[in-house]
């Protein structure tokens, strides 16, 4: 399994547009960046290859990088900075098939799988697989299994893509706050890379409208606000699962300076083989 990180931000990015703080400057200067999120997972046995999240920098991430053109491609929830590369399927691919939950979400009664749907429905090239949660998938020769996390207000799903062979584990978080499900956790548990959400240092709780939650026993917030983990969340997530590689994405620009270039932060481009 090879797994290449084509975009670690948030959902400005960073550098933001129009943004000179030292953080952003910092990564002008270095030539470093961290686009919208996504993820490219190559089946190095079949061939294959399987997207995760379609970030509105999708053309740029494959230019940049220089991967496989997607077999098939799992959408976590219907967040812009998730979805909305979807479009650039148009006249690029003759068919794709597009994983996603089958769960209506109570906020807005229908299913991502749905809004995906119905969103994009002009695609004649999209075909959309709705996808029970918690139940795994064959898809481009992995198993695959979305699980419930915690954004509220919408439905979110973290993802488990295990190679049947070789025994290959990738975990991602999807954007959460530390409240997984444990039913979540389990599937999540032990992989060989831990992809987690940290948008920010647990520092920065003071400067959320509502703070921080899911304190630890330090009094440390694992969790931003409602809808994702700091830092300091998803390394304890990490620590929970017992992973045995963490990076941090779904980076936000808002990290200072001297923080946000450091390990485990991952950038784009990293790729890893499990
Ligand atoms: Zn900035
Ligand atoms: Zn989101
Ligand atoms: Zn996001």
């Amino acid at each position: 399994m090879r797994v290449t990180l084509l975009g670690t931000g948030d959902t400005t990015g960073t550098p933001t547009v129009g943004c000179e703080c030292d953080t952003c400057e910092t990564a002008r200067e270095r030539d470093i960046e961290r686009t919208r999120f996504s993820v490219h997972v190559e089946n190095d046995r079949t061939g294959e290859s399987l997207l995760v999240d379609f970030s509105p920098d999708f053309r740029y991430q494959f230019l940049r990088e220089s991967v496989a053109l997607p077999d098939a491609a799992i959408v976590s929830h219907i967040h812009f900075d998730h979805l909305d590369g979807l479009g650039n399927v148009f006249r690029v691919f003759d068919s794709l098939d597009v994983y996603a939950a089958d769960e209506t979400d109570p906020e807005i009664g229908e299913s991502v799988a749905e809004t995906v749907a119905g969103d994009y429905d002009y695609l004649d090239a999209v075909t959309v697989q709705p996808t029970t949660p918690l139940e795994s998938t064959r898809i481009c020769g992995f198993d695959v299994t979305l699980v419930p996390v915690d954004h509220p207000p919408l439905v979110c799903y973290g993802l488990a893509i295990e190679d049947p062979e070789t025994g290959a584990k990738l975990s991602l978080s999807g954007d959460t706050s530390y409240a997984i499900p444990q039913a979540s956790r389990e599937v999540l548990a032990d992989p060989d890379l831990l992809l987690a959400d940290a948008i920010v240092p647990a520092e920065l709780c003071d400067a959320h409208p509502i703070g921080g939650r899911h304190e630890d026993e330090e009094g440390v917030a694992r969790t931003f606000g409602t809808k994702h983990m700091t830092r300091e969340g998803a390394l304890a997530l990490a620590d929970d699962l017992g992973a045995t590689q963490t990076r941090l994405v779904h980076i936000a620009h808002f990290y200072p300076a001297d923080d946000a270039f450091v390990e485990p932060l991952a950038l784009d481009g990293e790729t890893y083989e499990l």
